[in-house]
C-alpha cells in the first residue's frame, strides 16, 4: 500500500461543471426575457403611434395657428403704439425676447441709431466760443464760471442744460468733482431739464445722473439715492421723446456695473435692449420673413409681423417653451406627451413612437411622440438592464450556492464511501498476517506428538507477540471508526506523565526488551502533572514507539523521553532508522497515508497511526511535530500543555 488512498475525488472539474451548467441557462434564460419584452414593447408602441396619428396632425395645424397668431398680435401691437413703447410692450408682454421696430414707411424706429442732432440749428452765444477757448487751455475754472453765467442768462432751457453739463465737465476737469456733484443733484429737479437733450440728441439729464453717480465715491452718501432713482426712471422710461436706444444700453449697462441698490439697476429690458442691439449689430439689413428664421446670431430666430412693422426676435428656448406650452395643454392620456425639438435638437426620433416634421412658420423644427418615461432618452434602457444584471447576478449566486452545497454532500458522500472501501481492506490485509502466523504456530504445535518445552515455551511466546500486534491493530481500528464517526471522546483528568511513559513501555510489549533492541527511557522525575486522557495518551505514545520499531531495520536503538519546556510536557520518540524525507513531513499525518518505502509493506500497518496520534494530541491541546533525516532516522515529539 503506498501513497494517498481517500481525496481521490477531484472536486473543482465537477464543480466547473456545476457552474456552466447554472451560467449558461441563466444567460440564455435573461436574453430571452429581454427579446420578449423589447418584441412585446415595440409591439405595443406600434399600436400606441397608430392611434396617435391624428393627435398629432392636430398638433402640427394647433402650432401652426399659435405662431401666426403671434405675428398677427404684434402688428396689432404696432398700430396701437410706435418706436421705443412699442419695444417696451412686446418684450414685457412676453410676445418676444426682443423686437425690431418699423414705421409704416418701413422706417426704423427703433432701436434706432441716435437721432438726428435737433438742436443743430439753435445757435451757441459767442460767449460759449470764448470758454470752448479757456477749456482748450486748460483753464477749466474759468471755462466754468463762463459756462455758469451762459447758463444763468440763457432763457432756452436746452442752452441752459447744455451750459450746465459743461460747467459740471470743466469743474470735474478743475479737479472740484464735489462741485460738479452738488451742480447736478441742485439742477435734476429744475422744470425744462429732464427732458433737455444734447447737440447729438442724447438726454442730457440722464448723462449727468450716471456723471453725478460716479463722482460719488462713497456709498452711504445721501445724495447718490435720489439720483439714481432719476437715472432709473430715465432708463426705464419708454415714452415718446426719451432716451436713444444707444444711449439707454449704454447707461443701463455703467449703472449695473456702478453697485447702485438693485431696485435701481434691475432693468426688465436690459436683456433685450442688448440682444436688439447685437442683432443690429450682426445684421444691417434686417429680413422680414414671416417664418422662423435663423439669425446671424447663434441660438437666435427672427420672425416679422405680416404687416412689416414688428421683427421679433426669439432665443430657440423661448420658441420650444412656447410651443411645448400649447403641446402640453392638448389632451394626451397619461404617460405620453408631444415634444418639440428644434433643428438637430436633443429628442432622438428613434427613441419616439411617432414623428413629424413640421412646416412654415416652423420649418425645420420636429415633434416627437414619446411615452413619459423615454423623456431622456436611454435612462430606460439603462435601468432595464440593471434589473437584468440584478435579477441575473441574484439568479447566478443562489444557483450557484445550492450546487457548491450539493458538492460538499456527495464530496461527503463519496469520501465515506472510499473511506468504507478502505478501512474493510486494511483490516482483512492487517488481520490475516497475525492469524497466519498463529494459525502455523498453533497447527505446529498440536502436530507434534511430543511436546518440547522449550519450543513450546517459545513458540507461546511468538504467538503472545502476534496476539498483542493483533491487539494494537483492533484498538487503533476502533479509534479511527470513532474518530471518524465523531464518537471519539477524552475523559480528561489529571496526570503525572512519568505514568504515561511507564504504562506505554509496559503496553509496547516484548519485542522491545529483544537483544536486537536497545530502548532508552528518561523521564524527568520533576514534570508537571498534565491535564490529559492518560489511555489515549498511551495510545499515541505506543503508535510512537511502534513505528519507530518497525522503521528501524536491524538493530534498533530507541528512546523514549519526556521532559519539560516553556509551561509544556514534551514527549519524544527517537529512533536511528529510515527517516522520512522533508516533504513526506505533513504527509504522513493524514489518513491512509504510506510513505513509499519497502518498509511500510514489510512492518505491517495502514497509514492510520500518526492521523490517530494527531487527533489525540490535538484533543488535548497540543502539538506533533517530526524532525530528523532521511536514512539516519527521525524524532517525533508530541507537547501537551501542563496543568495550569
Ligand atoms: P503505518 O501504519 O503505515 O505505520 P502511520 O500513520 O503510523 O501508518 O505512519 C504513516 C507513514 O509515516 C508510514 O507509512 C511511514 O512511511 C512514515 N513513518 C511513521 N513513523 C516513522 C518513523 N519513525 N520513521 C520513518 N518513517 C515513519
Amino acid at each position: 500500500m503506498s501513497g494517498e488512498m481517500g481525496h481521490t475525488w477531484r472536486v473543482w472539474p465537477v464543480l466547473l461543471l456545476l457552474l456552466l451548467a447554472v451560467l449558461l441557462p441563466t444567460l440564455g434564460l435573461l436574453w430571452f426575457m429581454n427579446e420578449a419584452i423589447n418584441s412585446q414593447r415595440r409591439a405595443a408602441e406600434q399600436e400606441i403611434a397608430e392611434a396617435y396619428r391624428g393627435q398629432m396632425s392636430l398638433a402640427r395645424d394647433g402650432l401652426k395657428g399659435v405662431w401666426e397668431q403671434s405675428g398677427i398680435a404684434l402688428d396689432q401691437a404696432a398700430r396701437e403704439r410706435s418706436g421705443a413703447a412699442l419695444f417696451e410692450h412686446c418684450v414685457r408682454s412676453g410676445l418676444a425676447d426682443a423686437v425690431i421696430c418699423f414705421g409704416e414707411k418701413g422706417e426704423l424706429t427703433y432701436p434706432a441709431a441716435p437721432a438726428v442732432p435737433v438742436a443743430r440749428d439753435k445757435p451757441r452765444p459767442p460767449e460759449w466760443r470764448e470758454a470752448e477757448r479757456s477749456e482748450e487751455r486748460g483753464r477749466s475754472a474759468e471755462a466754468a464760471r463762463i459756462y455758469e453765467e451762459i447758463a444763468r442768462s440763457a432763457v432756452d432751457p436746452d442752452l441752459r442744460a447744455r451750459a450746465w453739463q459743461a460747467q459740471a465737465r470743466s469743474l470735474v476737469r478743475a479737479g472740484d468733482g464735489e462741485a460738479a456733484v452738488q451742480l447736478i443733484v441742485e439742477r435734476l429737479e429744475t422744470p425744462g431739464y429732464r427732458a433737455a437733450r444734447d447737440w447729438q440728441g442724447r438726454l442730457i439729464s440722464a448723462d449727468a445722473a450716471l456723471l453725478a453717480l460716479q463722482l460719488m465715491k462713497n456709498p452711504s452718501d445721501r445724495r447718490r439715492l435720489p439720483v439714481a432713482r432719476h437715472l432709473f426712471r430715465s432708463l426705464t422710461d419708454y415714452r415718446a421723446g426719451s432716451l436713444p436706444a444707444g444711449q439707454r444700453l449704454f447707461l443701463m449697462r455703467e449703472v449695473r456695473a456702478l453697485g447702485v441698490p438693485p431696485e435701481f439697476a434691475g432693468f426688465p429690458t436690459y436683456e433685450a435692449e442688448q440682444l436688439a442691439a447685437r442683432f443690429m449689430e450682426a445684421e444691417s439689413k434686417p429680413v422680414l420673413d414671416p417664418d422662423l428664421r435663423r439669425t446671424s446670431l447663434p441660438d437666435v430666430w427672427s420672425q416679422a409681423s405680416p404687416n412689416g412693422r414688428v421683427l421679433a426676435l426669439l432665443r430657440t428656448q423661448t420658441v420650444v417653451s412656447r410651443s411645448q406650452m400649447f403641446l402640453d395643454r392638448q389632451m394626451l392620456s397619461s404617460g405620453l406627451r408631444i415634444l418639440i425639438s428644434p433643428p438637430g435638437g436633443q429628442v432622438a426620433t428613434a427613441n419616439a413612437l411617432l414623428s413629424a416634421a413640421l412646416a412654415s412658420p416652423l420649418s425645420g423644427f420636429s415633434l416627437a411622440l414619446v411615452t413619459e418615461n423615454q423623456r431622456s432618452p436611454g435612462e430606460l434602457s439603462r435601468r432595464r438592464t440593471q434589473v437584468y444584471v440584478w435579477v441575473g447576478f441574484l439568479m447566478i449566486v443562489a444557483m450557484s450556492v445550492a450546487a457548491l452545497v450539493a458538492a460538499g454532500l456527495l464530496q461527503r458522500r463519496l469520501r465515506l464511501a472510499q473511506l468504507r472501501t478502505d478501512l474493510v481492506a486494511s483490516v482483512s490485509h492487517e488481520l490475516r498476517t497475525p492469524l497466519a502466523s498463529v494459525r502455523v504456530l498453533v497447527d505446529t504445535l498440536l502436530s507434534d506428538t511430543a511436546l518440547d518445552p522449550g519450543k513450546t515455551r517459545e513458540y507461546l511466546a511468538l504467538i503472545a507477540a502476534e496476539n498483542a500486534r493483533l491487539g494494537r491493530l483492533i484498538e487503533n481500528f476502533l479509534a479511527f471508526s470513532r474518530i471518524e464517526r465523531r464518537k471519539y471522546s477524552l475523559e480528561l483528568a489529571s496526570v503525572e506523565p512519568g505514568a504515561i511513559v511507564a504504562d506505554a513501555v509496559e503496553a509496547a510489549g516484548e519485542r522491545f526488551r529483544a537483544p536486537d533492541c536497545v530502548l532508552e527511557v528518561a523521564a524527568d522525575p520533576h514534570l508537571p502533572r498534565i491535564w490529559a486522557d492518560s489511555g489515549a495518551m498511551v495510545t499515541v505514545l505506543v503508535n510512537l514507539l511502534d513505528n519507530a520499531y518497525k522503521y528501524s531495520p536491524g538493530e534498533k536503538r530507541i528512546a523514549l523521553r519526556a521532559c519539560s519546556r516553556n509551561g509544556a510536557v514534551c514527549f519524544e520518540v527517537e529512533d536511528h532508522g529510515v527517516g522520512i524525507a522533508p516533504r513526506e513531513r505533513r504527509r504522513i499525518f493524514r489518513k491512509f497515508y504510506q510513505a513509499d518505502n519497502r518498509l511500510s509493506r514489510s512492518g505491517g500497518g495502514c497509514g492510520l497511526g500518526l492521523s490517530i496520534v494527531e487527533h489525540i494530541v490535538r484533543g488535548h491541546g497540543g502539538r506533533t511535530e517530526v524532525r530528523g533525516e532521511l536514512g539516519k532516522g527521525s524524532v517525533f515529539t508530541v507537547t501537551v500543555p501542563a496543568e495550569s
